[in-house]
């Protein structure tokens, strides 16, 4: 697999830092979900301070590292920066790319004075471990159960051509070693399995089911899911997928898959099969645009209508779709086209619309999705027992996910102020 493409240098670095108006008002600091302090950090890139800029930094966000590489920084902080008005934006992210790349993690972070409370947190992914290094820092005891590894889907599922499996596991282990008290391997699927007293539980556990199409043939063999396919490519093994694969799916996931096989086996079509057009896909554009850099292709307007085969798969039967009237949130609806079907060849397809949650935790509260319900404080349904990350927002992103675990945990710590046990 392919190393992502290197960083700013420091000449690059210090070009950018100057481009920063440093705005009064900070419409990027205060666009970025856990609120990096960006216009001060710049200011310490500019006068190339740069272990002080990483612990600007890292005072807000422990995914430092993670977010240099990973945070989709149109959706947030740049979207935003007021230079776009005069040239373009300030390429906030890959200046704290530049800082972490350039210094170590801070041994400075202030830690309060060990007490005896405890909390128990279900999953170790961004919102999770976030949650325990916030916790930590208080003095509070964390014990995550984790069924996998630490880390979540950053060191799960994302690919190493685009994240580096050695930075994230640098990451988790310096949050692991500085403020996390024991990690238990262990699924947790009802609160009872938990054992021991806890002063409260705080529930990460991302999305963890796939959802499927409802089309004919989607149960023969060669018809597989994205995610599988993610996590058998980051533990090393071959994906065994054919030489002809159609993606269905328009969103981050699909492309990520696609560009993963692809980038696997570069003689092998690689197909996006998407009932909408190009402007409303969901993925960001750096996918899209790496997608068609390595040669995926793909099918706009087309619908599936049935997986055709029997032992092996021969393609997919799909119609025509156009576009039709905007829905509430301004993006264009689509309609099939009758008598409009036709079939794509294809000896593999990934089925890749999306991942959902898990059906557990039978007691708590959860929404028509499945997601479970919180208040504005984090707290779910069951008192003393708190929720964040995916689990609560759906798909969302990594620093959204270490937002809710920084926000839950300042929750957790006022709650178990307040001395109960649960
Ligand atoms: C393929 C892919 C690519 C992505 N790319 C990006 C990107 O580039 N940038 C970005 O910002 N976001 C990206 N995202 C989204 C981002 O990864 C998630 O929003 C984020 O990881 C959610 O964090 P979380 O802590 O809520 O859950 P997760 O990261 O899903 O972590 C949940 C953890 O809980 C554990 N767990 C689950 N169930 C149990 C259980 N019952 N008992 C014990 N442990 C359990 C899991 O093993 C896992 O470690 C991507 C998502 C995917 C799927």
């Amino acid at each position: 697999m392919e190393e992502p493409l290197k960083g700013l240098n420091r000449v690059e670095a210090a070009v950018e830092a100057e481009r920063c108006l440093y705005c009064f008002d900070s419409p990027c600091e205060k666009a970025c979900p856990v609120h990096v302090p960006i216009p001060e950090f710049i200011h310490s890139v500019r006068s190339n301070n740069i272990q002080g800029a990483r612990e600007i930094i890292e005072t807000s966000n422990p995914f430092i590292e993670t977010c240099g590489i990973l945070c989709p920084q149109e959706n947030f902080c740049q979207s935003v920066c007021v230079r776009k008005s005069i040239d373009s934006p300030v390429r906030i992210r890959e200046l704290h790319r530049y800082v972490t790349d350039n210094s170590d993690p801070s041994k400075g972070l202030e830690k309060s004075e060990v007490s005896e409370k405890k909390v128990a947190i279900i999953g170790g992914g961004p919102a999770g471990l976030t949650a325990a290094r916030e916790l930590g820092r208080a003095g509070i005891k964390t014990v995550i159960f984790e069924k996998k590894d630490l880390g979540g889907v950053p060191l799960q599922q994302i690919s190493s051509f685009r994240f580096p499996q050695k930075v994230g596991e640098r990451e988790v282990k310096f949050i692991h070693q500085n403020f996390i008290t024991e990690v238990r391997d262990k699924k947790i699927t009802e609160l009872s399995e938990l054992g021991g007293n806890f002063d409260a539980i705080f529930i990460a556990t991302g999305l963890q089911d796939e959802t499927t199409i409802d089309v004919k043939g989607k149960e023969l063999p060669s018809v597989t899911y994205a995610v599988k396919v993610l996590k058998t490519l980051k533990s090393g093994l071959p994906s065994n997928i054919g030489k002809q694969v159609g993606i269905i799916g328009g969103g981050n996931v699909a492309f990520e898959v696609a560009i993963a096989l692809k980038i696997e086996n570069p003689d092998r079509d690689v197909k996006i099969i998407y009932r909408r057009s190009l402007k409303e896909v969901k993925a960001f554009k750096s996918e899209v645009d790496e997608a068609i850099r390595v040669g995926v292709t793909m099918q706009f307007l087309a619908t599936p209508v049935e997986i055709r085969g029997t032992d092996h798969i021969e393609g997919i039967l799909v119609r025509q779709t156009r576009l039709s009237k905007e829905d509430e949130t301004g993006r264009r609806r689509f309609e099939e086209i009758p008598n409009s079907d036709f079939l794509i060849p294809l000896d593999s397809i990934v089925i890749a619309i999306g991942q959902s949650a898990a059906p557990i935790f039978s007691q708590i509260e959860k929404t028509e999705e499945g997601l479970i319900k919180v208040d504005e404080n984090f707290m779910t349904s069951v008192v003393g027992v708190f929720a964040g990350g995916d689990i609560i927002r759906g798909s969302g992103t990594i620093v959204e996910s270490v937002s809710d675990g920084k926000k839950a945990a300042e929750s957790i710590l006022k709650y178990i102020k307040g001395g109960k046990n649960v």
